[in-house]
């Protein structure tokens, strides 16, 4: 599509070249300027129409309608008038009759002409602009989230973790941290192979990215462990939820190239009672130790942490 675009200014091009080389420029020094300005504005809006449609139908596939996708239809719309309008003045200052500053206007040039050279200063950077906005979307995008499961990665979990601890400080809220492992998976991998290991990580951080409350936050923490944060849940609450989720994992049955699989987890709780002094650190620090607990406890197991533990 963009090579289509290129096909105009070159073919225009080679068709002033042919004046001059004939020596046949139907104009003055002058007229050939203006002609000249009015090429370039037509192969930049030319350039600009083809990558708004494009960026366009790439974000309408997307499905990121509204913000993106709407400013680049508005753009492709916009560089087909403001296109239509740069290839009439440059037919029209081509056809050597055209004289701009004959035509008076705004300190002695034209408004049409000003609001040509507006619009492609605006249009021009308007799309540097987006292009750039969507690159920093996309990295922002793939530096947060895991990219195995989809979910939000470590870094971002401690940056969620901070804000959602001091926000329970703060209204004195209690919250849960749950540190969930999944058992032997060396071994399953060993078994099944590490295709479908892959596979099982991306079907338990659905299963548990789809049981969380809306404000909870499940995390990949590293290999086969993962972080749910319980806004708002305290002590009892979240071992009772714990507990459902790995009774859930538990009679889940996955399927990988037709063979049913099945896997347990081994689950570490800690809690903030909305007044004290922990930290993200010691919250998981705490977490991590239930976990080990549950896993000499014979793993598939959910352990509490109580402060006498510590
Ligand atoms: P335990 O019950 O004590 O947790 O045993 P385990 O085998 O689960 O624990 P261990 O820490 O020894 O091994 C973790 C395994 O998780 C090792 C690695 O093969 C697997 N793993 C980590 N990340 C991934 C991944 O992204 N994909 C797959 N398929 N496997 C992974
Ligand atoms: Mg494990
Ligand atoms: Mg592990």
């Amino acid at each position: 599509m963009r090579k289509l675009a290129l096909l105009l200014p070159i073919g225009f091009l080679a068709y002033l070249l042919f004046l001059v080389v004939m020596n046949d420029a139907p104009m003055d020094k002058f007229q050939r300027s203006i002609v000249f300005v009015h090429y370039m504005n037509t192969s930049i809006w030319a350039i600009i129409l083809t990558s708004s449609i494009q960026f366009y139908m790439k974000y309408n596939r997307l499905k990121q309608k509204g913000g993106a996708s709407l400013i680049y239809f508005i753009l492709a719309i916009a560089s087909v008038t403001l296109l239509l309008n740069e290839l009439y003045l440059l037919l029209y200052s081509l056809n050597s009759s055209y004289q701009v500053l004959d035509n008076g206007g705004f300190f002695g040039l034209p408004g049409p002409w000003i609001a040509s050279k507006l619009a492609v200063t605006v249009g021009g950077l308007s799309i540097i602009y987006l292009y750039i906005q969507g690159r920093i979307d996309k990295i922002a995008f793939q530096s947060s989230t895991d990219e195995l499961t989809n979910i939000p990665n470590r870094r971002t979990l401690e940056d969620l973790f901070r804000s959602e601890l001091s926000r329970s400080k703060r209204h004195k809220f209690p919250m849960s941290c749950a540190m969930i492992d999944i058992d032997f998976f060396k071994k399953f991998n060993d078994t099944y192979g590490h295709q479908t290991g892959d596979y099982v990580l991306q079907q338990v951080a659905l299963i548990m990215d789809n049981g969380k409350r809306a404000h909870d936050v499940v995390a990949r923490y590293g290999g086969e462990e993962f972080i749910w944060l319980l806004i708002s849940s305290e002590y009892d609450d979240s071992y009772l939820a714990c507990e459902r989720l790995r009774k859930e994992i538990e009679t889940t049955e996955f399927e990988f190239n037709e063979k049913p699989l099945s896997i347990t987890v081994s689950i570490g709780v800690a809690s903030f009672h909305g007044e004290g002094e922990a930290t993200v650190n010691s919250l998981i620090y705490n977490a991590d130790k239930s976990l080990y607990e549950a896993k000499n406890a014979g793993r598939n197991k959910t352990i509490s942490f109580k402060e006498s533990d510590s």
